[in-house]
C-alpha cells in the first residue's frame, strides 16, 4: 500500500507531548483569536514557539503550511489510535465549521486543545472525549471564554511573577486557579505520563504555562 503523507498530523508526537498524535497548522493563518480588534497581535501570540519553527524549520513550514482545516479534519477521521490527540500544536480552529467537522473526527478518539479561537464565536463543543481549553491573555478574556462553553482555561506566567511568588506547583491568577504543568517543572516527563489536561474527568482544572 502507498504510504500516505500525512499534512496535519505528526503521528510521533514531539518532546513535550511523548509518543501522542499531535496535529499542526499554519500558525497565524489559521488563528483567527491571535489578534486583538486593533489588528495587533495578543501579548502571547507575539512570542509564539510555533511562529519561530515556521521561520527556522524547514520542514515544519513546508508542512504546515500545505495543511488546510479538510486535512485535518479527514486525517483525523482516518486516524485509528488508542492514544490521546494532541490538537493544533500549531495553529488553531479558523472558524465554528472547522471545529465542529475535529469533533466528528474526534468522536472515536479523546484529544484535548488549547484555542484563542473563542474570541470570534468559535464555541466549545462539550464532549466527553475532547477537553478544550480557552487560552487566557488579559482577566477580561475569561468571561467571553466562559459564554463560549469553555470550561478549562489555559494562561502564561512570566517566569518572575511566578519566582516571586515563591515558584508554586498551584498558582491563582485573577481568582482562578492554574496548576503549573508538571513536564515544564520536571515532575513529569511529558504529557503522555501527565494526562492532567486529556485526563482529568469533569472537564475541569487549570494549566498555567511558565514564560521562559
Ligand atoms: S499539564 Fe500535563 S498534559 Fe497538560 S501540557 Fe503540561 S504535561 Fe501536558
Amino acid at each position: 500500500m502507498a504510504k500516505v503523507y500525512l499534512k496535519s498530523i505528526a503521528i510521533r508526537g514531539n518532546g513535550k507531548v511523548g509518543n501522542i498524535p499531535i496535529t499542526n497548522l499554519e500558525p497565524v493563518a489559521t488563528c483567527p483569536g491571535a489578534k486583538k480588534e486593533d489588528g495587533t497581535f495578543r501579548k502571547t501570540c507575539l512570542d509564539c514557539y510555533a511562529i519561530k519553527t515556521m521561520k527556522f524549520r524547514k520542514n515544519a513550514r513546508k508542512k504546515w503550511s500545505n495543511a488546510s482545516a479538510q486535512d485535518e479534519i479527514d486525517e483525523l477521521a482516518n486516524l485509528k489510535t488508542n492514544k490521546p490527540v494532541r490538537l493544533h500544536g500549531a495553529g488553531d480552529f479558523i472558524d465554528q465549521e472547522h471545529l465542529d467537522g475535529v469533533s466528528v473526527s474526534m468522536e472515536d478518539k479523546r484529544g484535548w486543545y488549547y484555542t484563542r479561537s473563542f474570541h470570534v464565536g468559535v464555541t466549545a463543543k462539550g464532549t466527553d472525549n475532547m477537553q478544550e481549553f480557552a487560552s487566557i491573555d488579559e482577566d477580561e478574556d475569561v468571561a467571553i471564554a466562559r459564554a463560549k462553553g469553555y470550561n478549562r482555561l489555559a494562561r502564561v506566567v512570566e517566569k518572575k511573577e511566578w519566582e516571586d511568588g515563591g515558584k508554586k506547583k498551584l498558582v491563582v491568577l485573577n481568582n482562578e486557579n492554574y496548576v503549573v504543568c508538571p513536564e515544564q517543572l520536571k515532575t513529569k516527563a511529558s504529557c503522555e505520563s501527565c494526562g492532567f489536561c486529556f485526563n482529568k474527568p469533569g472537564k475541569v482544572g487549570n494549566v498555567a504555562f511558565i514564560k521562559h
